[in-house]
């Protein structure tokens, strides 16, 4: 295992804060994966399985199995971390701003779409090489004077030559789901049935350009771009939703880091041999996944459990009004698996109360959750 640290200036004068990397075999080995976890740094469970995840590394590197070159980042967020407020971590947005730490992140395409012009052909490796150099050069030429932003195009880097790519997140409670785009859903496939995910969200665009998006996406953009050349697909991203913030558990981490290990093996990355548990789940579109809106302020109980298919029309909450004590029932418009809802039980109007996995597609724009 090799260790590097990219430190950065904080935006309090005189801070600074440190990313790690951790890398395991040989670093110009192909497939490269990249995980990271906790760049919403209040998402434990990612955090704690990537650490247990580099430990199971070093032990497969010791014994000679890597055939690849693995990079793990086990705390991605160092700002997100120091944003402690009244006791609570706050980890989700950039206090100095209200962004969201997986959001914006910037849009490489055109940039590299333009050095790109004239220079590819029929070798779909050749074209691969040049799509790789002309992104890092187009990430290159992207200012980032803020610190958040300077994080951003850090975590990009790493990621960015990666034909991997694994950001380990989690909801406020929730089963085991994973977000990827179609073009890598046969890739993520196995890695979603070792984990044993009950939802799998398809959306070739979320909105809002989150990390795992900007890394995979511009290979999508320049192929159809470059419709005459093949452009293969040089990285495959996802984001893994790794249950509830408060499914911090070692054991349970533990099993999770196994996972993706098992995944790791299948795709050849490490010498072994594993077969692929039956999918939990079928792949839905994000389009056809329902937020649950709550459309009175109040006291959430809930009648569905996590997990349970629920069917439209059937109640999902029921919101209890602090005024008067009356009640309301928050019915599914959508017939799919209950798969995540917040952990707080104190609504204001139009917060989301859950995400239910429907099969037909029926929203547009940005699909993600603020
Ligand atoms: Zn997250």
């Amino acid at each position: 295992m090799r260790e590097t640290r990219f430190t950065f200036a904080g935006r309090g004068p005189g801070t600074t804060h440190e990313v790690r990397t951790l890398a395991f075999g040989d670093p110009d080995a192909r497939p490269h994966v990249h995980v990271q976890g906790g760049l919403h740094a209040d998402e434990g469970p990612g955090m704690l399985a990537a650490w247990l995840l580099a430990g199971m590394l070093a032990e497969a590197e010791a014994q000679g199995r890597l055939r690849g070159h693995l990079t793990v980042i086990p705390a991605a967020n160092p700002l997100g971390l120091g944003q402690i407020l009244h006791g609570d971590l706050s980890g989700r947005f950039d206090l100095h701003d209200g962004r969201n730490f997986n959001r914006d992140y910037p849009d490489l395409t055109d940039f590299a779409a333009a050095r790109l012009a004239g220079r590819l052909g029929p070798d779909a490796q050749a074209n691969s090489a040049a799509v790789r150099v002309e992104l890092a050069a187009a990430l290159a030429a992207c200012p980032a004077l803020d610190p958040a932003d300077r994080l951003r195009h850090h975590l990009m880097g790493q990621a960015l030559g990666a034909d991997l790519v694994l950001d380990l997140h989690c909801d406020g409670e929730a089963e085991m789901h994973l977000y990827t785009q179609p073009a890598a859903a046969d890739i993520f496939a196995p890695l979603a049935a070792f984990l044993g995910c009950r939802a799998v969200l398809l959306a070739e665009v979320s909105g809002g350009r989150p990390f795992d998006e900007a890394v995979s996406a511009p290979w999508a953009l320049l192929g159809a771009r470059f419709a005459d050349w093949p452009i293969p697909l040089g990285c495959a991203s996802c984001t893994v939703e790794l249950r509830g913030r408060s499914d911090v558990c070692r054991a349970m981490a533990a099993r999770d880091a196994r996972a993706i290990v098992d995944f790791l093996i299948h795709a050849g990355v490490i010498a072994g041999r594993v077969d692929v548990p039956a999918a939990r789940c079928a792949m839905t579109p994000l389009a056809g996944s329902e937020a649950l809106v709550a459309p009175v302020a109040g006291l959430v109980s809930y009648v569905a459990q996590l997990g349970e298919t629920v069917q439209a029309g059937t109640p999902v909450a029921e919101i209890t009004d602090l005024a008067t004590g009356h009640v309301t029932q928050v019915a599914a418009s959508t017939s799919g698996v209950f798969y995540a809802r917040p952990a707080t039980r104190i609504a204001e109007i139009g917060k989301r109360l859950g995400k239910i996995a429907g099969a037909t597609p029926f929203r547009s724009g940005s699909l993600l959750s603020p």
